[in-house]
């Protein structure tokens, strides 16, 4: 049979198939091959009788990420708070960018947006061309629509800490168990565990975990300088122009995505960010390339 891996803990796995958890475990090669399962993965797995499953075979991601682990994302909700703490695009374009990069949508939720106006961040990102959701953790304006677009394959929050996620949460998950129900029993406090789960959200399934707020641009990344412009969708229509003249985008005279951002059809901060993040991936050493 074919499952969806929405729990691991201890070496211990829940595959999802057809709306059964089949509590599993890896096939003995697994551990020969230094296999790792991840929260997210396809596997082929076969039931037994009185016994757990067996996981045969793991199927090819689509990505992978590692902190929190979780493969196969389709779509990431980059949450900013409007206020407390102040907004970091910065922040929130360098997830837009690993998304994009992983082939994950991403999408921008406003939050705190009882605390401070967030119409001039939310033009922001409908000019970039991201869908963007106002919210609030408190009374859980927004989670409907954040459900809504999350009803098919695997979705999880981000956002740097403190921005409502736990909070945006317990809106979207109000029947999940708590994490620290099962963790215990190994006798670690639930803080201590790196723990995802996916809970099931129509055909879809959302990851449990307030975590991505750590996501590096490190030699583990595969993004290079030359993919940068292209994860930002709102250059597209520009780079064009100076693909002949190997224009970085940064302050070349005569630069069509310069030109946009004076004309206001790209966002100054969007652009700084890439300028930004430019710098960041050309101190990689080049041999890391
Ligand atoms: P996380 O670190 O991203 O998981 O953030 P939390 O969910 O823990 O929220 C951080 C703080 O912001 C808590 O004190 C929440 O009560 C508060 N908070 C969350 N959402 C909102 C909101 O929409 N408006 C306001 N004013 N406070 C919020
Ligand atoms: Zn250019």
């Amino acid at each position: 049979m074919e499952g969806l891996v929405t729990r691991s803990l201890g070496g211990f796995y829940n595959v999802t198939s057809g709306g059964v958890v089949y509590e599993s475990k890896p096939r003995g090669l697994f551990r020969k091959e230094k296999t790792v399962i991840t929260v997210g993965d396809r596997v082929t797995f076969t039931p037994q009788e009185n016994d757990l499953a067996v996981i045969e075979q793991l199927h090819p991601r689509r990505n992978l990420f590692v902190r929190p682990p979780i493969s196969n994302l389709d779509r990431l909700f980059i949450v900013i708070a409007a206020a407390d703490p102040a907004p970091d695009l910065f922040f929130a374009d360098k997830l837009t960018v690993i998304a994009r990069h992983s082939q994950v949508e991403p999408i921008i939720v406003i939050n705190k947006s009882d605390l401070a106006d967030a119409s001039a961040i939310a033009a922001i990102y409908q000019q970039a061309g991201f869908p963007v959701i106002l919210a609030n953790g408190h009374t859980g304006e927004g989670t409907q629509e954040i459900l809504a677009m999350a009803q098919d394959g695997i979705s999880a929050l981000a956002g740097f800490s403190g921005v409502g996620k736990s909070s945006l949460l317990s809106h979207l998950l109000p029947h999940k168990l708590e994490t620290g129900e099962v963790s215990h029993k190994l006798g670690r406090g639930r803080h201590t565990t790196r723990h995802v789960e996916l809970f099931a959200v129509g055909n879809g399934f959302f990851a449990d975990t307030p975590g991505f707020s750590s996501l590096e641009l490190t030699e583990q990344s595969t993004l290079r300088l030359p993919d940068l412009a292209a994860a930002f969708p709102e250059f597209a229509p520009y780079l064009e122009d100076c693909r002949f003249t190997n224009c970085a985008h940064l302050k070349e005279k005569g630069c069509a995505v310069l030109e946009a951002v004076q004309q206001g059809r790209i966002a100054p901060s969007r652009h700084a960010s890439y300028c930004q993040l430019y710098e960041q991936l050309k101190a990689i050493p080049q041999w890391q390339k």
